[in-house]
């Protein structure tokens, strides 16, 4: 009996299911093994860092589903509160106290929401803020930075991917999502080079009379997980205020990087902030927030001129668990899981170098994103891995899976509050493991 041979054989079981095997793209399957060999680890059960899959096998998770779990596993007041709400049943065509509960925690919380709406993803989010932002300013167009993901409204996710294709030779291109994508949607969407203000401001200028927002992550994880330079980020907000141009700033993953979200931190007015993840204490959620005045976008109810719903949006459930979850995400506990996060990446950084191997480190906060590159990448296009380093970051991920440490592919993860120093120096003492027995990691 193989280490993995339940896995195997439910990823057999879901290739007669589902396309490819999988029901989510980002989902795949795990690099263990042969090239394609085609293994996705199925997960059993998950306790505070942990996790374990359905052949036993242990994990500390710093996947966490995509950093959404921040409290861990079964955080126990998350866990509290839901079990709670079930006693009284999951989803209502009515409101409840606990969606009131979470709108109020999430506005006293961050400045630039002053008015909420409840969706049931990230996607959503997003997809509610860009029309609102049309709505506002009886515009269409809108401008994001090359390679960031914000999901997968069609506009939202043009250029999301790193790729030459997208680089173009005077401006990044605006290139199509998916095959056949309707040649306006691409026309829609303004593309802006990352951490490039001289340009940017360029763009953003030669389109002023018909963008309606600009969407940005202070963070963006897809583009290399690129902290976004304070002098980028004050052209976005200028530029974007002197055209009457909206901006709205995703959160969905970098909320976590201040307990007032990532806009406060990082010196953002956002008309409106996007989040998701985190805020759902573990069960699905978007949340679209802003400024009481672009709000105004969903009202009045009868004749708003966005129509917002969901079957599902503001479930009790997911209510439930969000204001738990954020009611223990306190300052304190952002900072500790935030020093920790920089101890990750600075050791690990110091290892590579002292190993003779080119890995380098980005992100902030309790966020963290692995390069094989001797440098940090600082541009989009220094982010981009070709196959060998691909292949690289791919031996990695798969050295720490066999290791016991589970990330997201190609190699990024988060901290969570469940953690200490010791889950973090085991990491470490592992990554450090894979730097002397791994073959063909890029050398200095
Ligand atoms: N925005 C950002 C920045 C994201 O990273 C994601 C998903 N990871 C989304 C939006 C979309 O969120 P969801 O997967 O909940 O639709």
């Amino acid at each position: 009996r193989s280490r993995f041979s339940q896995s195997r054989a439910l990823t057999e079981r879901a290739r007669g299911l589902y396309p490819a095997g999988v029901t989510r793209v980002s989902v795949g399957t795990v690099p263990i093994g042969k090239r394609n060999d085609g293994l996705s680890i199925y997960a059993h059960a998950g306790e505070g860092a942990r996790i374990q899959d359905a052949d036993g096998n242990s994990y500390v998770d710093f996947h966490s589903n995509f950093s959404t779990l921040i409290h861990g596993h079964r955080h126990p007041e998350t866990v509290g509160a839901i079990a709670s709400q079930l006693e009284r049943g999951t989803c209502f065509g009515n409101p409840t106290v606990a969606d009131i509960d979470l709108a109020q925690a999430i506005c006293e919380r961050i400045p630039a929401i002053e008015r909420v709406r409840f969706l049931n993803s990230g996607t959503e989010a997003v997809m509610f803020a860009i029309k609102a932002a049309r709505a506002m300013t009886n515009r269409t167009r809108l401008a994001k930075l090359e390679g960031a993901f914000h999901g997968t409204y069609d506009w939202a996710e043009v250029s999301a991917r790193n790729c030459p294709e997208n680089w173009g030779a005077d401006f990044p291109n605006s290139n199509p999502p998916y095959s056949n994508t309707p040649p306006n949607v691409c026309e829609e969407v303004v593309v802006l080079p990352l951490n490039d203000t001289q340009r940017s401001r360029t763009i953003i200028e030669q389109h002023r009379s018909d963008l309606a927002c600009i969407i940005v992550d202070v963070l963006p994880c897809a583009a290399g997980m690129i902290p976004l330079n304070p002098d980028y980020l004050a052209m976005l907000q200028d530029t974007a205020r002197q055209h009457g141009i909206l901006l709205i700033s995703d959160e969905v993953v970098c909320f976590r990087l201040g307990y007032h979200g990532a806009s406060a931190a990082r010196g953002l007015e956002p008309d409106f902030v996007t989040l998701g993840k985190v805020v759902g204490g573990g069960l699905p959620i978007g949340v679209v927030g802003g400024r009481s005045a672009t709000m105004e976008a969903f009202a009045p109810q009868d004749s708003a001129p966005v129509p917002q719903g969901g079957t599902f949006s503001a479930n009790a459930l997911t209510m439930a668990a969000g204001r738990a979850a954020l009611t223990a995400l306190t300052v304190s506990e952002i900072e500790r899981i935030d020093e920790l996060g920089n101890y990750l990446r600075q050791q690990a950084e110091e290892s590579a170098a002292q190993a003779g191997i080119a890995i380098t480190v980005q992100g902030a906060g309790s966020l963290f994103r692995f390069h094989s590159k001797q440098a940090r990448p600082l541009s989009y296009r220094e982010a981009y891995h070709d196959v060998a380093e691909s292949e690289a970051l791919r031996r990695l991920h798969a050295g720490m899976l066999e290791r016991g440490f589970y990330v997201a592919a190609p190699f990024w993860g988060s901290i969570s509050t469940s953690m200490t120093i010791l889950h973090v120096d085991d990491f470490l003492d592992a990554f450090r493991a894979c730097l002397r027995e791994i073959p063909d990691l890029k050398r200095l």
